[in-house]
């Protein structure tokens, strides 16, 4: 049995990560488990930026990588960028086991704007899916309405739904299916 894994880097309130699997799950059809990490990745921040590596994260994630993962996706609060790019909600291993995702620019107060859980919630879903969606080798999608468009704002995460289009459905099935076989 392979288990999807959602890992909690720092600090991330349990109803988050239990609204994540509610959603994964029956996506991916897999079972899920939970890794609570509460240690902040110190390893990958850049002091410069006040940002963290998100690849340095997912290198730290790989190694000690359980037998039993499908896949695994981190959840974390803190902001990441790449050397490229100012901010990222995630990042992942195209067509690999390792994703992560952060929630710190998906929070209504980052916009000073008032918290609003579920919206969160559903924000951090969607990128959840979106990350393992690249790791099992989806690109990014012209549809704006699938979970596999590119969003470089809240505003296109909020307008995109949390499902793939029906031919990123068909691509991640017959990933998975020639995998299984
Ligand atoms: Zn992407
Ligand atoms: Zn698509």
């Amino acid at each position: 049995m392979k288990y999807i894994y959602v890992k909690t880097i720092g600090t991330v309130e349990k109803v988050l990560v239990n609204n994540v699997i509610k959603v994964l799950g029956p996506l991916f059809s897999h079972p899920i488990k939970v890794i609570v990490d509460t240690e902040y990745p110190v390893y990958a921040f850049e002091p410069k930026r006040n940002q963290y590596y998100a690849k340095k994260i997912i290198e730290e994630m790989v190694v000690g990588l359980p037998s039993d993962c499908e896949k695994i996706i981190g959840i974390t609060d803190v902001d990441l960028c790449t050397p490229v790019l100012t901010f990222v909600y995630g990042e992942a291993q195209l067509g690999g086991s390792v994703a992560i995702a952060s929630f710190n620019r998906l929070k209504q107060e980052f916009y000073h704007l008032p918290r609003n859980d579920r919206m969160l919630s559903e924000r951090l879903a969607k990128e959840c899916i979106h990350e393992l969606g690249h790791c099992y080798g989806l690109f990014h999608c012209n549809n704006a309405k699938c979970i596999m468009a590119f969003s470089s704002s809240i505003l296109s995460i909020d307008n995109k739904s949390k499902n793939f289009c029906v031919g990123c459905r068909g691509f991640f099935d017959k990933n998975r299916k020639e995998r299984y076989a």
